[in-house]
């Protein structure tokens, strides 16, 4: 998978790309990140923001900039990516829209600064709108990190072990069961019996009862979906 991410903060990235899965991931040649600072291709390089038509507060996204960003990556490729816009009047992330992006060949994420984006980088083009959640961040910047992060894991040889994706919280719509390792008892702790017994099918059983538990005293909205 190829992911450009268009920004005017790049050097926010090179940490969080350059450790764990998401790093592992580019050198088992799964992924490859490219970034780009939107800066770079505005008319005036000084010049990405200007006062909102109207009036009210803070400095909005010029279209220009984003645009030529865009259609200068886009002349030197014949596939067109799957354009994502971050902002918090998108679609509600979720590992569902996670797995169908993991399946895509190339992604453009694109993210926002100051008080958000000129309508027209909207609705000029064909895009995918996510919101991380109902609260603002002042950039899209770790947005795009939330995303890359959530579908970079989903890629099949990303993980040492893929059914760990398979396996946990809302792959399946439920939470997650709860996880014991070693020691068995720890400070009066015991872990459940059942889970050091060996029997494979009991321990499935409980592994469902109890994500089945958790999920009702958590997050009973889940249950909804199945
Ligand atoms: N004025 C905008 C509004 O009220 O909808 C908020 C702009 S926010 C300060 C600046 C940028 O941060 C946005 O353009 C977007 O790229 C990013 N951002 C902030 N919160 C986000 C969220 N919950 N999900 C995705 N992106 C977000």
């Amino acid at each position: 998978m190829r992911i450009d991410i268009l920004t005017l903060f790049p050097e926010m990235f090179e940490n969080v790309l350059g450790q764990s899965i998401l790093k592992i991931a580019q050198e088992k040649a799964l992924v490859r990140y490219n970034l780009f600072n939107i800066r770079e291709y505005a008319e005036n390089r000084r010049c990405v923001d200007d006062r909102p038509y109207g009036g009210g507060p803070g400095m909005v996204m010029k279209p220009e900039p984003v645009f030529n960003t865009i259609e200068a990556i886009e002349r030197q490729t014949d596939t067109r990516p799957r354009k994502i816009l971050l902002t918090p009047q998108g679609h509600q992330f979720s590992q569902a829209i996670a797995r169908e992006l993991a399946n895509e060949p190339y992604l453009m994420l694109i993210c926002g600064h100051y008080e958000g984006f000129d309508e027209r980088i909207r609705t000029g083009m064909d895009i995918l709108e996510l919101s991380i959640g109902d609260y603002v961040l002042s950039g899209g910047e770790l947005p795009a990190m939330v995303v890359v992060d959530t579908v970079v894991r989903l890629i099949p040889g990303v993980l040492g072990d893929h059914d760990s994706t398979t396996k946990e919280s809302f792959s399946d719509v439920l939470l997650e069961y709860p996880q014991y390792t070693r020691p068995a008892e720890y400070r009066g702790m015991k872990v459940p019996e059942v889970l050091r017994s060996g029997n494979h099918q009991k321990i499935k059983e409980w592994q469902r009862d109890h994500s089945m538990k958790r999920t009702l005293e958590r997050r009973p909205d889940l249950l909804h979906k199945i």
